[in-house]
């Protein structure tokens, strides 16, 4: 028998039916709770029509009937399409079509969108949260003590389709399996997740960063506490008040926590292991986080796509607080060139990789799924990541950039990673993207938009940083800005930064 993520809800509601399961604001579920509602949900699932195989969508903010629904899907056998709210109408409604999603599960926020845009989405709508939008799920829930037909689930059945962020183009539907999703399960086994664990978190449901927290906390029994939105005093609060002891956190959000003054004054005592994935985590700021607050820290770099995950334990290698680690177990990793050779250790290369842990595929688009593989010598299959990086002597990686964010001037290739690490280090650089923008003289040429602690002068930081980098490498402009555009999981949108750049 293959057991589910779901299985196992059933199996924590039978026997630690009043310990908790989920926490949001002041409402809260017992495993016991928990269980019964992703029935009831799975029941409602099967009397709507909806069958093993196909999808329903999700796109709220986070609560608890959000989380519930998505387990529900799994105890179904349905696949389920988190949605992000920041998502435009017009892209939400291809998405929902995209995915053929049987069922549409909203809030009141994004209905107010959807309507006020005039789109129209056909699927049904359940809305958590008011009556306008939908049809409340109060009453579109199944009567208490509703069960659903047991189904068969294998492996390689769709666990989610997860519509990749879009941080580099138009978003595609990536299908991840069951059998991907153990695989995150038995990774967080071995950090601490398990039936004392409280994990706070404040990335919202949709994103796979949250979900690579989430999903092991619920399979081996912790609670999880949600946050609709990421609040520096609140989350701090809320990790007291619950004495928390995992997290996961974008380095955006570590850094504005790091920032906080009053941060000294929270008992953060309970932490044991904080997460980080998504987006470039600086070693200064790894550091800081080593030096006072409580507990390990862990990175992962890896895409919702799977295939080239590594880790870094911050706290076992704090000389190499400047990489994303080694590869996790039973994860591949190799470097290879523009011509799809692989490159000598030392030096720079895209990152492909493969694991058990890897996507079915993207959703309805063989050709997109096709250019993901590169093929080595054998024929044996890997997932290009589309970054680029390089491995120390003793295997770990250095991560520099996406592909598509390299710069080439006057025949030259600039990394703009290197570049923000120097830049980072001026003291009144509080945040820097670098980008690449059009130049007669090179072709491309390295900018850098940086976000000032305060009164900082431009000329001066680029004059200070040009000193320290190779006289092909020097930056032309300096902005100063009050922000990053960034994406809502954190990420820089650096092709915005690029659009709108005037010169
Ligand atoms: P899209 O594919 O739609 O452009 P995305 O690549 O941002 O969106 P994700 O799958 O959420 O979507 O993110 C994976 C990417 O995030 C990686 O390819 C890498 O560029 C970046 N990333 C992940 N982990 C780290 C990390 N630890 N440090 C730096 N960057 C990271
Ligand atoms: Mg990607």
């Amino acid at each position: 028998d293959f057991g589910t993520v779901a299985d196992l809800v059933r199996i924590h509601g039978r026997e630690r039916p009043s310990a908790p399961a989920l926490i949001h604001g002041d409402a809260k579920l017992s495993w016991g709770e928990l269980d019964a509602l992703v029935d009831r949900i799975a029941a409602g699932f099967q009397r709507d029509g909806v069958a093993p195989g196909d999808r329903i969508a999700i796109c709220a903010l986070s609560s608890l009937n959000y989380a519930a629904t998505f387990l529900a899907g799994l105890r179904a056998g349905i696949a389920v399409a988190p949605l992000a709210p920041s998502s435009t109408p017009d892209s939400l409604a291809a998405m929902i079509a995209d995915c053929g999603a049987k069922l549409f599960f909203l809030d009141r926020s994004v209905a107010t969108e959807i309507d006020a845009a005039g789109v129209k989405i056909p699927t049904k709508r359940i809305s958590f949260d008011g009556s306008e939008s939908g049809t409340p799920f109060a009453d579109w829930l199944p009567a208490v003590g509703a069960v659903p037909q047991p189904v068969t689930i294998t492996p390689e059945m769709a666990f989610n389709l997860i519509y990749s962020s879009g941080t580099t183009g138009t978003p595609k539907g990536i299908v991840q399996s069951h059998k991907m999703r153990w695989g995150h399960v038995n990774r967080g086994g071995g950090s601490g997740y398990g039936p004392n664990c409280v994990t706070l978190l404040s990335t919202p449901l949709y994103s796979n960063t949250t979900l690579v927290s989430f999903f092991p906390t619920m399979a081996l029994g912790g609670c999880a506490v949600l946050m609709e939105k990421f609040d520096v005093a609140k989350y701090l609060d809320l990790a007291q008040r619950h004495k928390v002891t995992h997290t996961m956190l974008v380095p955006v959000q570590y850094r504005r926590i790091m920032e906080y003054p009053d941060f000294g004054k929270f008992d953060l005592s309970s932490f044991v292991m904080k997460f980080c994935t998504s987006a470039p985590f600086s070693a200064a700021l790894k550091a800081d986080i080593l030096a006072r607050w409580p507990g390990g820290l862990i990175e992962y770099y890896g895409m919702t796509e799977g295939g080239g995950g590594c880790v870094l334990i911050a706290h076992e290698h704090p000389d190499k607080l400047a990489t994303v680690g080694r590869p996790l177990p039973g994860v591949d990793v190799h470097l290879i060139d523009e011509e799809g050779n692989e490159v000598a250790t030392g030096e720079i290369g895209e990152i492909v990789g493969r694991s058990g842990s890897v996507m079915n595929g993207y959703w309805n688009r063989p050709d997109a799924t096709e250019a993901a593989i590169w093929r080595n010598a054998d024929g044996v299959e890997f997932i290009r990541t589309g970054d680029v990086g390089r491995f120390d002597a003793d295997g770990f990686l250095t991560l520099m950039d996406r592909r598509k964010d390299m710069i080439i001037s006057g025949g030259f290739n600039i990394y703009p990673s290197d570049l923000e690490a120097v830049v980072l280090g001026h003291p009144a650089v509080a945040d820097v993207a670098v980008v690449g923008v059009p130049s007669d003289a090179w072709g491309e040429t390295p900018v850098a938009f940086v976000v000032p602690k305060g009164e900082a002068d431009a000329e001066e930081i680029r004059s200070w940083a040009n000193a320290k980098v190779g006289k092909t490498q020097r930056l032309s402009a300096i902005k100063l800005v009050d922000s990053l555009p960034r994406s809502a999981i954190g990420k820089v949108l650096k092709r915005e930064l690029r659009d709108g750049y005037k010169g």
